[in-house]
């Protein structure tokens, strides 16, 4: 009985090409029975394991009425959802089109899954640059980083644990949690602590950026200014820098919140900005330079984070 395809497009114009019965000489008939019309030295290049499997007598297609019965074919165990991707890649290793979103992790899974069964090292490499595209990585770092740890892709469980700097680690269970032993969630958990320290001795008393912006960070202090209450200086336990006091309450915020997200850029966040601002506005010496100042100081403390926590290496 001739299979009935599960994969419908809206026009045949727009119908993947190995859709078309014209196309190639080999069948690949997935799980959900959908033939899948390929050429056999593409897919032998692609697979060692298709290149000795072709390499023995297959049996024909047999569908009534089909002028391409001819074809060898070959039945997988994977449904059609997962070799239109696989088969594309065979043919040109770039993203997928349309792209794959982090909704798209099973899917994702599915197809590291059959590269690594049929070794299809060009499918594996797209999907490694596929889990680091921003709209995946950046939604479910976590996530990510499982993935990367479960099949091997270093790279990706870097990027991955970079990016979950930005959000607590412990919000919200994600299934793909249940891919990795409680030893490789800790090896992520550890890793956020050293970046968590890295970043704390960049802002601390004495260091890097208060070094740095010592000057900026007293600024309000000098002839003319309305020493009001914003533009008071205080010291800092630890350091015998004195601070405009809204940066003193700046940094010791900001630390609070690198404690459970180390990521740099929350040196820019409006919310620990805009009282910095706010404290000059009612002295006119300030307030000429408050917006440079605080530009200047808080992308400088910025670059100088990312600068410490890509120095902390993710341990395998
Ligand atoms: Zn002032």
């Amino acid at each position: 009985m001739s299979p009935t395809p599960t994969i419908t497009t809206a026009s045949l114009d727009d119908a993947p090409f190995y859709l078309d019965p014209a196309v190639g000489d080999l069948i690949i008939r997935s799980s959900d029975c959908v033939d899948l019309h390929v050429h056999k030295d593409i897919m032998t290049h692609a697979s060692p394991v298709f290149s000795s499997m072709l390499s023995l007598p297959q049996p024909k297609s047999h569908s009534p009425g089909d002028d391409f019965c001819d074809k060898p074919l070959v039945d997988v165990h994977e449904d059609s959802a997962v070799w239109s991707h696989l088969i594309p890649i065979c043919y040109i290793p770039c993203l997928p089109s349309p792209p794959l979103s982090a909704s798209d992790l099973d899917l994702i899974r599915a197809v590291l899954d059959a590269a690594r069964k049929y070794q299809m090292v060009s499918v594996t490499n797209v999907m490694r640059r596929v889990l680091v595209t921003r709209p995946v990585v950046l939604q479910k770092p976590v996530s990510v980083y499982a993935v990367g740890c479960v099949y091997g892709l270093e790279d990706v469980a870097r990027v991955a644990a970079w990016s979950s700097l930005s959000e607590p680690l412990f919000v919200e269970y994600v299934p793909e949690l249940d891919l990795i032993s409680v030893r490789t969630f800790h090896r992520l958990s550890e890793y956020r602590t050293r970046c968590v320290a890295a970043a704390l001795k960049v802002t601390a008393p004495a260091g890097r950026w208060e070094n740095v912006n010592e000057r900026l960070l007293r600024i309000g202090s000098g002839s003319g200014c309305f020493s009001q209450d914003g533009c008071q200086i205080v010291g800092r336990v630890g350091t015998s820098t004195l601070y405009r006091r809204c940066w003193a309450t700046y940094v010791e915020k900001l630390e609070r919140i690198l404690e459970q997200t180390p990521d740099a850029a929350k040196a820019r966040s409006a919310v620990l900005l805009e009282p910095v601002i706010q404290s000059a506005q009612y002295c006119h010496v300030c307030l000429k330079t408050i917006h440079a100042n605080v530009d200047a100081a808080s992308t400088g403390l910025e670059k100088m984070l990312k600068e410490a926590i890509k120095e902390v290496v993710l341990e395998f």
